[in-house]
Parts: C-alpha cells; sequence; structure tokens
C-alpha cells in the first residue's frame, strides 16, 4: 500500500470520482462519508465498497428513494384524476347535495347534455375524490386558524333516519373585526 501523499491524495480522488462527489468528500486526507458523517477506512478499495454496504450508509439511501417513491406516487394520483370530478364534488358536497343524487337518471342526463363530460358514479367520487377534498379543506383550515384564538360550536341533532348528528362549526376570534366562520361539518 502506497504511504506517500501524492498517491494517497490520487486514490483519494480515484475514490472520488469513482463513487461519486456526492457521497464522498476528502479532507485532509482523509475520505470523509458526507451520507453517514464519518471518516471512511480508504486503505483499499475493499474498504471504501464495504462501507457503501454498511446499514449506516444504505438507511438514509433508502430514505431519501421511498421518499421520491412517494412524491411520484403522488404525482400520479393527482394527474390520473379528472379536473372535472374534482369540481364536480366538490360543488355538490359544498352545496350539500348528496352525491347519490350521481344515480338519478335525470341529473346525470341533465350534467351529461351541457357539460359534454361523461359523469362519474357516486362509488368513483367516494373512492377518488372525497378523500382529496376533504384534507385539501381541513388544510385550508388549518391555514387560516394557524395561531388564532378560535370558538367552536356544536349542535346535535338527528338525521331522517334517527341517526345522531352533530354539526360543528369554528370561527376565528379577532379583536379589530369580526372573525371568520371557518366550517361546518357533520359527522
Ligand atoms: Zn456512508
Amino acid at each position: 500500500m502506497p504511504k506517500d501523499k501524492t498517491s494517497n491524495y490520487s486514490r483519494l480522488g480515484y475514490f472520488l470520482s469513482e463513487f461519486g462527489d456526492e457521497v464522498f468528500l476528502i479532507d485532509a486526507s482523509i475520505l470523509f462519508c458526507k451520507l453517514c458523517e464519518c471518516k471512511v477506512n480508504s486503505d483499499k478499495k475493499f474498504n471504501v465498497t464495504q462501507h457503501l454496504k454498511t446499514e449506516k450508509h444504505l438507511k438514509p439511501i433508502k430514505r431519501e428513494e421511498n421518499k421520491i417513491e412517494k412524491k411520484q406516487q403522488l404525482l400520479t394520483n393527482i394527474s390520473q384524476k379528472s379536473t372535472f370530478n374534482i369540481d364536480l364534488c366538490k360543488t355538490l358536497i359544498s352545496t350539500n347535495i348528496p352525491l347519490n343524487k350521481l344515480s338519478k337518471v335525470k341529473f346525470r342526463q341533465f350534467l351529461e347534455k351541457y357539460t359534454k363530460n361523461p359523469i362519474p358514479d357516486e362509488s368513483t367520487l367516494r373512492k377518488l375524490y372525497v378523500e382529496d377534498i376533504y384534507n385539501e379543506t381541513i388544510e385550508k383550515i388549518r391555514n387560516k386558524v394557524s395561531n388564532n384564538r378560535i370558538w367552536v360550536s356544536i349542535d346535535e341533532t338527528t338525521d331522517v333516519e334517527k341517526r345522531f348528528i352533530a354539526n360543528v362549526i369554528i370561527g376565528t376570534l379577532d379583536i379589530e373585526h369580526s372573525g371568520s366562520i371557518l366550517a361546518s361539518m357533520r359527522s
């Protein structure tokens, strides 16, 4: 094993070009792994390749890969969803029109005739769209509330099928002017 400085540098330089400068850096004739934030034994190439296989080194890489994979899934999820269906679902929910009205022939025909769009089934909206809209709405409410003080009002009632329903409404409390009412939810 060569011990003189020049060949040490050239060996480290070789490792750097071989394994990438996003993984390693050379610091005072030491090979340093950026991912593990530790010194790597660089006497032999074998030592370096061994380090690349250690669990400590692989963990952050896997975490990063998972993140990218999840992001891509989310993107394909979004791109596969139709804007028309998103808007239709939002409109129905925000105007208190039950999604099952889409199964009424007259209503479907009307929508199809004037929108020229294929009308999704109620189950399609429930499976693929409602959750996204719910999450988006909750996120909006969280952003609006942020650090403000809030008031909450809950009113219990029963629906036509005698199920207990709680209507929840929340708003922010402002000193200067009346606060905004953020949501009315049922569960
Ligand atoms: Zn490492």
